[in-house]
């Protein structure tokens, strides 16, 4: 019998792999490959990227992990404040001058201040209420951030947009996965405080790229982890666990004191047969919305308009988000090196619209689009890959917060882990690997320690 089988190979499972890797453990991967949403690429000194690649800093267990593993990150540098609307791409100074920068008419740019005015008071209020207090858990702080405002979506929350407005506030909020009629109003707010508050949540990014981290634990623990181990049922007995899986069509059980399940939560839902009524009810109402991603190589050779920026938002394109991976490249070289790296997402709606689309064909229209902000794009491009992910993030919708004591309560000897266990992605994800692999240790040791009869 095993100590532990982790069901999941993403950065949730990979954590708590990492935590009992001096017990006896197998790891079940239904994929070909390690590190679920986190995927990366190495191209001489750049990056292409199509999942995780902004992670939490100073305090975190992301930054433990780090530590642990000898991975290292660097603050992401550059502006995350991009932009580009209505043809034009700003960077540069504080967002509450943009309105007056991009082109639209007068009646537009009041809306917009108008909106900005509302949220803004509200990112503080939202700011003030998830602050860590003296001596509280990280999980008293958790339940107060989806506490916050989690009653009515965003769209009601925040009215009628006209279409500048939509331009202009909607591509963070969706980035969230969500779109502004599904997110709650406290997690869309918390979006913008996310956003404008530069230097609290995910501002780091892993050198070399962010399978590095991945692919490092795996090694760590190469000859315990099963690729191509599709899970379809995790039972929980008395005194140990039964996990039933096939690879090459073939049909395995493995038997363990614990397990941890570390699969998206409809998946979790479905694997843990046997888990309490209410959580796997829970597990099922977790949502997630889709994001479709894509990595471009470029041979740039000179200045480009979107050095000394890493985040732009973009409106009223395929994406609504452009990130330039070869920034981090940028900020560490003394001398400009030919080439770049650029990622593009399209979550929510966006990546539904796309969804059915064949993979290269969405490669050529984010090449087209882009080619419309920074012309002369599609001529330097020389690799271009969109991935898509099902399950792309979990997002906070109204009601999220009477799950979380439910998902969050004690377990008997399946252990859950997974981003939707909290609202900060890779961060919730590793700590939730962490809190997971905690628990099978406590009891693993009591079990030991205890006399065999
Ligand atoms: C395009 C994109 C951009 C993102 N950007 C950021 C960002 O900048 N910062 C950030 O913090 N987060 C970001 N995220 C989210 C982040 O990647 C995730 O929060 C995190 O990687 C989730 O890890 P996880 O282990 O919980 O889940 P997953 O990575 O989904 O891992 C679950 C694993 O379980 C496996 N599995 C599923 N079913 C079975 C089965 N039946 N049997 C065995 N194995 C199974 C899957 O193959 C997968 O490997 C982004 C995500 C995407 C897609």
């Amino acid at each position: 019998m095993k100590d532990a089988v982790i069901i999941g190979g993403g950065l949730a499972g990979l954590s708590a792999a990492w935590r009992l890797r001096h017990w006896d453990i197998q790891v079940l991967e239904s994929d070909h490959r390690i590190g679920g949403r986190i995927m990366s690429e190495k191209r001489g000194p750049y990056v292409l990227n199509w999942g995780g690649h902004m992670f939490a800093g100073e305090g975190s267990s992301t930054t433990a992990l780090l530590a642990e593993t000898g991975t290292r990150s660097i603050r992401i540098p550059g502006s995350l404040q991009g932009m580009a609307m209505n043809g034009k791409f700003i960077t540069t100074g504080p967002v509450q001058t943009y309105p007056f920068r991009f082109p639209m008419p007068l009646s537009s740019r009041l809306s917009i201040l108008k909106t900005g005015a509302k949220l803004g008071i509200d990112v503080l209020r939202y700011t003030r209420a998830v602050k860590s207090r003296p001596g509280e858990t990280g999980e008293v702080r958790q339940q107060r951030i989806y506490d916050f405002e989690n009653d009515r979506t965003f769209a009601d929350y925040i009215g009628h947009l006209n279409e500048d407005q939509k331009s202009f506030f909607l591509p963070p909020v969706t980035r969230s996965a969500a779109d502004p009629d599904q997110l709650s109003a406290g997690a869309g707010i918390g979006y913008f405080s996310l956003i404008w508050n530069i230097g609290q949540g995910l501002g780091r990014s892993i050198l070399g790229g962010a399978a590095t981290l991945t692919e490092g634990i795996a090694q760590s623990v190469r000859d315990r982890i099963d690729l191509g181990a599709d899970v379809h049922e995790v039972v929980q007995n008395a005194d140990h666990v039964v996990v039933r899986y096939s690879k090459d069509g073939v049909s395995h059980e493995v038997k363990a004191r614990t397990a941890v399940l570390a699969t998206p939560a409809p998946i979790s839902h479905r694997l843990g047969v046997n888990l309490p009524d209410d959580l796997r009810e829970a597990l099922s109402k977790i949502v997630y919305g889709p994001h479709v991603a894509g990595a471009f190589l470029t041979d740039e050779t000179g200045r480009m308009p979107y050095d000394n920026t890493y985040g732009i938002a973009v409106a009223n394109k395929s994406f609504s988000v452009a990130l330039n991976q070869g920034n981090i490249v940028r900020g560490r070289e003394a001398v400009r090196q030919r080439g770049g790296s650029m990622m593009t997402f399209s979550p929510a709606s966006l990546g539904r619209r796309l969804w059915d689309q064949d993979k290269d064909a969405i490669a050529k229209t984010y090449i087209d689009e882009l080619d419309d902000i920074f012309p002369g794009f599609a001529d330097i491009v020389t690799e271009a890959r969109v991935e898509k992910f099902e399950f792309g993030s979990p997002y906070c919708f109204p009601g999220r917060r009477h799950l979380q004591p439910i998902l969050t309560r004690p377990s008997k000897r399946v252990f859950l882990a997974g981003d939707y266990l909290g609202t900060l992605y890779t961060e919730t994800a590793i700590n939730s690997g962490f809190s997971a692999a905690q628990e099978a240790l406590s009891l693993l040791s009591t079990q030991q320690q205890r006399p065999t009869t």
